[in-house]
């Protein structure tokens, strides 16, 4: 069965901003998406903020089974309850939760770690993205290095400590960050990458792809227990009882 894969976007820059129209003319959810969709296990739903229901009603939502995230500027425009139904997809329902570059400030991806998520930035630069976890899933074929010209992003990065640290990448600045990292939380998988500056070519760059791709495939559901981690103890007491014999 196919991968069902939403890619939800601000789609803001790149209607205003030429370097961004110039990089990403369809918007970098079109750009992802297209890429993704060279992969014949994936099924690709594009969304943006200004669609109806900021582009994630529930017959949307309830059918993705991997919802990936890019916003920058908009954040706060994101309803409460938008990110609460998120939150539950992921934790109670297992679907997965890619965020991409700016991301890490966004509403869900600050939700589901519980931490602030802040970093320091500046100005585009080359760097060294180095693969730290190369028997990972997500590091599938992809090379021990690779330089990128991105958005610097620099430590202190004010995340939970990952349950997996995949990419570390070092900035001509000297700066370092950690740029591609894993959590697991409830049923679902979440993975955090930083390439994909608006003015950057990084969605055009293979190795990138070929990460997110791979990324999709990690964090689609594969875990069973639908609904058992709501709370109802009752519900374990009864499974015990049949276990154990007390009850039929
Ligand atoms: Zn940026």
């Amino acid at each position: 069965m196919a991968i069902r894969v939403t890619i939800w976007n601000e789609f803001r820059h790149e209607k205003r901003v030429p370097e961004a129209m110039e990089q990403y003319p369809d918007g970098l959810h079109a750009c992802v998406g297209a890429f993704l969709s060279k992969d014949e296990e994936i099924e690709v739903t594009l969304a943006a903020l200004d669609d109806e229901a900021n582009g994630l009603p529930d017959e949307v939502l309830n059918n993705t089974d991997v919802l990936m995230w890019w916003g920058h500027m908009c954040h706060n425009l994101v309803p409460d309850d938008l990110v609460e139904r998120i939150y539950k997809r992921v934790v109670e329902q297992g679907m997965g939760f890619i965020a991409m570059h700016s991301a890490h400030f966004s509403k869900p991806f600050r939700r589901l770690t519980g931490m602030p998520c802040a970093l320091t930035w500046g100005d585009n630069m080359n760097g060294i993205v180095w693969n730290v976890m190369p028997n990972h899933p997500i590091a599938k074929g992809i090379p021990l290095n690779f330089g990128i010209y991105e958005e610097l992003y620099s430590e202190p990065f004010s995340i939970p400590t990952p349950d997996e640290l995949i990419f570390a990448t070092w900035f001509e600045s000297g700066n370092i960050f950690r740029g591609g990292v894993t959590y697991y939380r409830g049923l679902g998988k979440i993975f955090y990458f930083h390439p994909g500056h608006e003015t950057c070519p990084s969605f055009h760059n293979p190795i990138v792809q070929k990460i997110l791709t791979n990324a999709v495939h990690w964090a689609a559901p594969n875990a069973t227990g639908e609904g058992c981690l709501v709370g109802d103890v009752h519900q374990t007491t009864a499974v015990t009882d049949v276990l154990f014999g007390t009850k039929e």
